[in-house]
Order: C-alpha cells, then sequence, then structure tokens
C-alpha cells in the first residue's frame, strides 16, 4: 500500500520510557517491601537497645511511612509518582544505617549516597539522573551540618554487638531486594523477549498476509484503497495502479485524480454517491468504466466510511475490481439471450405456421381422399345396383380406377416426402432422351390442356439432344407436378414448357422452365411455397384442391439429382415462371431409351408361362385373397389360400408349391415369422411378400426374414403376374438362394 499517513508503530523513546516505567513500578514494589523490613528492623533493635522516645517516635513514624509507601504502591493501576514514596521508604530505612555505619566518618558514606543516587534513578521512570545525583550528594554538606551542631553520629550509639546483628540483619534484607530486583529485571527482559519474539512473529504472519493479500488482489483483480480524510491522503494497493495501469512513480493518488480517470458521467455518479456515504456514514457500491492505454475497462467499487466517535468520517476505505471480462461474458450472454428469444420466437412462430400448415393439410387431404372416394363408392354401387349398358360400365369402371390411382399418387406423394426428408430415396438412373421424356409427360396432359382451352408450347433450346444417364422418373415426376400446377391455377393463355440441354465435357446441364399465364403467387406466400404441406390462400386451396406437397417433394426429387427448382418470377394476376436444373452425364450413343421409363419392366415371359403353377396364398383378408385368386386363375396358376402363417407352414409341409405369395401382417403367426420357419424347413424357391407395408424399412425386414421379392398393396394385376412370372422364371436351380429384390410402388 502506498500511503501517506505516519506509522503508529513506537519510536525507540517510546519503547524506552514503556520499559523504564514498568521496570521502575516493579523495582519499586520490590524496595518498598524492603524498606518496610529496614525500618522494622531499626524499631525493634531500638526497642531492644532502649532507644529514647525520640528515636523510638522516629522508628514508628518511618515504619508507618514505609507501609505507607508499600500500600500506594500496590494500588492498581499505579498512581502517578508512585516510585515518590518507594524511593522516600528507602531513603528514610537508609538514614538510621548512616547513622549507625558513622556517617560521613564511615569509608561506606560515599558507597551508599552512590547507591541512594543509583537507586533513585532506576526508580524514577523518568531517569532524572542529574536530580538524584545533586540530592545524594547534598547529603554530605546536611550530615557536616548536622556532625557541627549535633554529633549524634560521631559515637556508634550501639554496642558492638548489635549494630553487628542490625547490620547484618539489614544486609541480608538489602541483599534480599538487590536479589528479587535482579530477577524482576531478569522476568521483565524475558517478558519484554517475550514480546518481542512475538511481534516479530506477527510481523513475519503480516508479511505473509501482506504478500497473500497482494496475490489475492492480483488474482480477483481487485486493488484496495483508503483515504485519510484528516490528512487528505488517498493510498493506493499495487493492484490498484495495475487495474488503472498507471505508473505509481509518476501519479500521486488523490480522490479527484482518482474521479478524472473515470469515464464520464460516471465521475458525477461516484462522487454523489461516496459523498452521501460519507454524510450518512454508510456503505456504498458503484460501477463505473475507465480508459486505459489497452481500451475501455469497467471498476466495480465497494467501500466503507469509518466514522469517529464524535460520528465525523475519518476514513474512506474501499476496494475496486476490473470486472471487464464479466461484463463482457454479460454483455456476450445478453446478446445471446436476446437470439435466442428471437429463435425461439421464430420457431414458436414456425410451429404456429407448422400447425395451421398441419390442419389445413388434413383438411386438404380429408376433401383430396374424400373425392375420389366419393367416385369409387359412387360408381361401384351404381354398377351393383342397376343394370348397365355396356358401355356405361366401362365408363364407370374407368371411372373407378382412375379414382383409385389418384388416391395411390396421394399416398405414394406422402411415402415419397417422408422417405426424401429421412434421405432414403435411391434414384434408379438408366439412358434416356429428355426429349421422349418431356413429349411424353406433356403428352399425357393433352386431355386436360383441351378441356381447359389452353394453349401448349413445348419448345427445346438446342437441336442435339444427346441421351442423358438420369432418373427419368424421378424428372418426370417433377415436370408432371408443375404442369399439374400451371394448368390447375390458370384458366386462359398459353403453358410454355422450355427445355435447354447445354453439353458441358461428358455431361449436360438440364433446364426445363414451366411458364404459365394463370394466378400467379402472391409475395407472402411465394417464401413458404417450398414448404410441405403449405399452400397460398386457403380458398385458393379450397378452390383448387391440392396438398401443398408437390412442390416440396419436386424439390426434394431435384436436390437429390444435384440441382435445383426455384420460382424465378410470379406476378398474381399475371402468371409463375418456375426452373427445374439439374446436371446429368450423357449417356453412350448406343443406348437406346426404350423400355427405360417404368418401374417394372414388361415381363421377362408371358402370362402364359404361368400355366400350371401351383401357389400357395397366406392372406388374412378374404377380399384380397379372392382378388389375387381372380387375377391368377384366368391365367392357369391353381392358388391354395391360407389365412395365417402357420397354416402356410404347414400348407409347404404337405405340397410342392413354386411360389408363395405371403401377407406380412396376419393374426397369429405374421408373414415374417412364417418365411423364417418355411425357410428353415428347406423351402427355397420364391417367397414373394405382398403387404399394405410401404416403407423401406419393411421391406429390408422381409428380405431379412427370406422373402426373395417385396411388393405393396394395392397391386394391380399385371404388376402382380409380371413379378410372378420374373421370380417363378429365374428361380435358380435348387440349392442356390435367389438374389433377393425390393420392387416398391412408391
Ligand atoms: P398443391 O398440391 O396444393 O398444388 P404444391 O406444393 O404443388 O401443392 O403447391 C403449393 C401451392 O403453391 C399451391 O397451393 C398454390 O397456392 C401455389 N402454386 C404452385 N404452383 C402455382 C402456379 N403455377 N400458379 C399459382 N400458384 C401456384
Amino acid at each position: 500500500m502506498r500511503t501517506l499517513q505516519t506509522s503508529k508503530a513506537p519510536t525507540t523513546g517510546q519503547f524506552l520510557s514503556i520499559w523504564r516505567r514498568e521496570r521502575s513500578f516493579r523495582v519499586g514494589r520490590t524496595l518498598c517491601y524492603g524498606a518496610v523490613f529496614l525500618s522494622a528492623i531499626t524499631f525493634g533493635a531500638d526497642l531492644f537497645y532502649g532507644a529514647g522516645p525520640f528515636v523510638i517516635g522516629a522508628d514508628v513514624l518511618l515504619f508507618a511511612g514505609c507501609l505507607l509507601s508499600l500500600h500506594w504502591v500496590r494500588s492498581s493501576p499505579p498512581p502517578p509518582y508512585y516510585w515518590v514514596p518507594a524511593f522516600a521508604a528507602f531513603w528514610m530505612s537508609c538514614l538510621p544505617f548512616f547513622w549507625s555505619t558513622g556517617g560521613l566518618n564511615s569509608p561506606y558514606f560515599g558507597v551508599c549516597l552512590a547507591a541512594l543516587y543509583v537507586i533513585g534513578t532506576i526508580l524514577d521512570s523518568k531517569s532524572r539522573s542529574i536530580a538524584y545525583f545533586a540530592f545524594s550528594f547534598l547529603h554530605i554538606p546536611a550530615f557536616l551540618l548536622i556532625e557541627l551542631y549535633h554529633p549524634l553520629a560521631r559515637e556508634p550509639s550501639f554496642p558492638l554487638g548489635l549494630s553487628f546483628a542490625v547490620n547484618a540483619l539489614n544486609f541480608t534484607v538489602v541483599f534480599m531486594c538487590v536479589h528479587a530486583v535482579l530477577r524482576t529485571e531478569g522476568e521483565l527482559a524475558e517478558e519484554f523477549a517475550g514480546h518481542y519474539r512475538r511481534l516479530a512473529m506477527t510481523q513475519d504472519e503480516l508479511r505473509t498476509r501482506e504478500a497473500q493479500l497482494v496475490e489475492a488482489q492480483s488474482i480477483a483483480k481487485i486493488g484496495s484503497w483508503e483515504w485519510d480524510m484528516e490528512s487528505g491522503a488517498l493510498a493506493w494497493s499495487d493492484e490498484l495502479f495495475k487495474i488503472f495501469e498507471i505508473d505509481p512513480r509518476s501519479f500521486a493518488p488523490s480522490f479527484d485524480a482518482y474521479l478524472r480517470r473515470i469515464k464520464p458521467p460516471g465521475a458525477d455518479e461516484v462522487r454523489s454517491v461516496i459523498e452521501s456515504s460519507i454524510a450518512t456514514g454508510g456503505e456504498f457500491v458503484f460501477e463505473h468504466g475507465i480508459e486505459t492505454e489497452h481500451g475501455d475497462k469497467y471498476i466495480l467499487g465497494r467501500g466503507r466510511v469509518v466514522m469517529n466517535e464524535r460520528g465525523a468520517a475519518t476514513k474512506v476505505l474501499g476496494t475496486a475490481q476490473d470486472i471487464t471480462d464479466r461484463k463482457r461474458i454479460e454483455s456476450q450472454l445478453k446478446r445471446a439471450r436476446s437470439e435466442l428469444e428471437e429463435r425461439v420466437r421464430e420457431r414458436t412462430l414456425e410451429l404456429e405456421n407448422a400447425n395451421q400448415a398441419k390442419m389445413q393439410f388434413l383438411a386438404n387431404m380429408s376433401h383430396e381422399i374424400r373425392t375420389p372416394m366419393n367416385s369409387i363408392i359412387g360408381f361401384t354401387d351404381l354398377l351393383a345396383s342397376e343394370a348397365h349398358s355396356p358401355e356405361e360400365e366401362s365408363e364407370y369402371l374407368s371411372r373407378i380406377r382412375v379414382n383409385g390411382h389418384r388416391l395411390m399418387r396421394l399416398i405414394d406423394d406422402i411415402l415419397d416426402l417422408s422417405k426424401f426428408e429421412a434421405g432414403r430415396i435411391p434414384l434408379q438412373r438408366s439412358s434416356f432422351s429428355l426429349r421422349s421424356l418431356l413429349e411424353g409427360v406433356v403428352g399425357s396432359f393433352l386431355p386436360e390442356f383441351r378441356s381447359k382451352g389452353l394453349h401448349l408450347d413445348l419448345s427445346f433450346q438446342d437441336r442435339n439432344q444427346p441421351f442423358i444417364f438420369s432418373d427419368a422418373d424421378r424428372i418426370g415426376q417433377v415436370v408432371t407436378n408443375l404442369l399439374n400446377n400451371a394448368i390447375k391455377f390458370s384458366d386462359q393463355g398459353a403453358i410454355r414448357v422450355l427445355a435447354g440441354q447445354r453439353i458441358e465435357g461428358d455431361s449436360a446441364h438440364v433446364t426445363i422452365d414451366v411458364i404459365d399465364s394463370g394466378l400467379g403467387i402472391a409475395p407472402e406466400d411465394q417464401k413458404k411455397l417450398f414448404r410441405p404441406f403449405s399452400q397460398g390462400d386457403s380458398s385458393i386451396a379450397r378452390k383448387f384442391g391440392g396438398t401443398g406437397l408437390g412442390l416440396a417433394l419436386s424439390r426434394h426429387i431435384a436436390c437429390a439429382l444435384g440441382g435445383a427448382l426455384e420460382l424465378e418470377a410470379s406476378h398474381p394476376g399475371k402468371g409463375s415462371h418456375f426452373r427445374f436444373e439439374f446436371a446429368a452425364p450423357l449417356a453412350p450413343d448406343e443406348v437406346s431409351e426404350g423400355g427405360v421409363v417404368g418401374r417394372l419392366g414388361p415381363p421377362v415371359v408371358g402370362p402364359s408361362g404361368l400355366r400350371g403353377a401351383r401357389i400357395l396364398l397366406a392372406e388374412d383378408s378374404p377380399d384380397n385373397a379372392l382378388l389375387i385368386a381372380r387375377f391368377l386363375a384366368p391365367l392357369g396358376v391353381e392358388v391354395d389360400a391360407v389365412t395365417d402363417g402357420a397354416q402356410a407352414v404347414e400348407a409347404v409341409k404337405l405340397k410342392n408349391y413354386e411360389g408363395i405369395l405371403m401377407d406380412i401382417q396376419m393374426p397369429g403367426m405374421d408373414g415374417l415369422e412364417a418365411t423364417r420357419r418355411i425357410r428353415r424347413i428347406g423351402y427355397e424357391k420364391p417367397i414373394i411378400a405382398l403387404t399394405a407395408h410401404a416403407l423401406a424399412s419393411e421391406a429390408e425386414k422381409s428380405m431379412q426374414a427370406g422373402c426373395s421379392l417385396h411388393l405393396t398393396k394395392p397391386i394391380t394385376k399385371a404388376d402382380l403376374v409380371s413379378a410372378l412370372t420374373d421370380q417363378l422364371r429365374f428361380r435358380p436351380p435348387s440349392g442356390v438362394r435367389a438374389e433377393p429384390r425390393i420392387e416398391m410402388d412408391s
């Protein structure tokens, strides 16, 4: 602490005077005891000898005086000038000794005076040696005068024996006194040495504590200060200089200097906080900034005002902590919290929107499912209730089939979307001509174009249209979605499909623009266009139907192809322009596109290949069992139907089947377990899983159980026949397991 205050430790002079006072007090007490004994001896000797009343009276007075002195010295706390009676008692008890030893005539007289001088000087805590020297020396003329006018001491009054005995006793008492004084001195020295040792230890401890304090201040970045209000001095700890980045040699701490370092407007606030604490005597806390060479810092100040007994402030003690790091973290936390809150708000909004979209989706789904269902049920009722001409029947059946396919498309879209979102859609690449693909897709919309009176314009930017190697089905699906929307949201005008195929090295960069002149999309709806289940205005959704899945799914497909799908432009009332682009490697020239579009290729052998085949059908639904039996019966296939897995296992044991059609979800033993058991008993011919479970994970389970193919319901007759023919025709020779294949109609 660089302090301007004076130290409160005792000076050498003060220390000496404490020592002397203590010493004179203790020695004085011992001498008083000695004086009491000496005067008692003198009194006793005089009585024994039969001295006159003057001497006896003087002895009594002397004894009483010594007792009084002892009492005076023993009182606690010791009164001022307590050594005076001790010295007086000692002196008085010495007087008879002087006479009895021969006064001035005695060779010991000078020694006695010297002793008196020494004792007085030691007893007086102020050690006034000249005064005691003068007092002792004055005995010489005093005794001379006494000798002259009253030659009392010339002859010893006592007989020699008594004098010897008295003096021996006197010397014994003096010896004991001196011994006691020496012991007292020793004790005193011991005591002071103890004090000194304790002091030294305390100083060591203080030094250690001070070092710890400095270390702690430096670690905690807390400096301290002390303002002595009487002297006006302000003392700063080393750490405070470090915090303020000030060189202690070039700065004299003062309250004003401190305030000048504070960044405005903090100084006024700090001043008023400290001043009001000084007025009331309380504690204070404040925060302020300072400017230093290495940038701005933040300081947390705390302090306390020390008051004297009259209630006036004498000192202000304070600490200043560098809280720059804390402030920085606080502000980062604050920023992070507000960002988090913002994100939570956005997320909540998104969730609300998603929830709204979900409700809208459910409503749309219900609409989208009920509409074809209405046709299917209605036309089925019609067919069942009345007799119709063959043309009418064929018309009804065609509408039932179309609506059934519409329903399937809807389910496929939802499944596709979930698979894309899970990142589990494998692309099936093959070589094909983009031109043929687009002509096919656009061509399938001709009836809609015609019925709405829309003009169609399909054009190719480049003459050269080499084959590309990509997933034709998925590309067709995207264009179908875009065209569907374009037709749905346009009442008049033209729809243009513009295809470009730019060749770059051995790959083609394909762009397909679909431009309509229909309703257009409002700017606020454009942002959510590609989100699943989101549709534009709900009234539009109600009017035009749809699920809000098409664009989301199409964008997923575009991304899976390594391309993009964007809304290039759209203006309400004027139309929209979507661009689908992707890159695809060029296919070798000789590859033709025949037969590559479509999931299931044509049957490898004709249906006649199935004639006479014996098939086991495990299916718990009687309707499905009947349907499949009806599909296969005309082809000469013999179908044995069972309704659960356990029956299937038993049937396999009894008859030799060319293949098994296995439903997966059945009561009792399910299709997976039945397949495992059938495989365990050594059946190696095809087992085709035929199930309503369409997810890839379900297909994997079937294959793991031992199925050779996984087909999903609903299945058309053509697809079933094709798959069955395929499996039975390419059955490997006995003992070789067929390579499992997954065929999913989604
Ligand atoms: P939906 O099955 O509802 O058509 P989409 O994902 O294909 O689902 O489209 C989402 C929404 O985008 C539509 O409901 C419609 O509001 C808007 N939209 C898409 N294409 C067009 C377009 N060509 N013209 C106007 N609006 C469109």
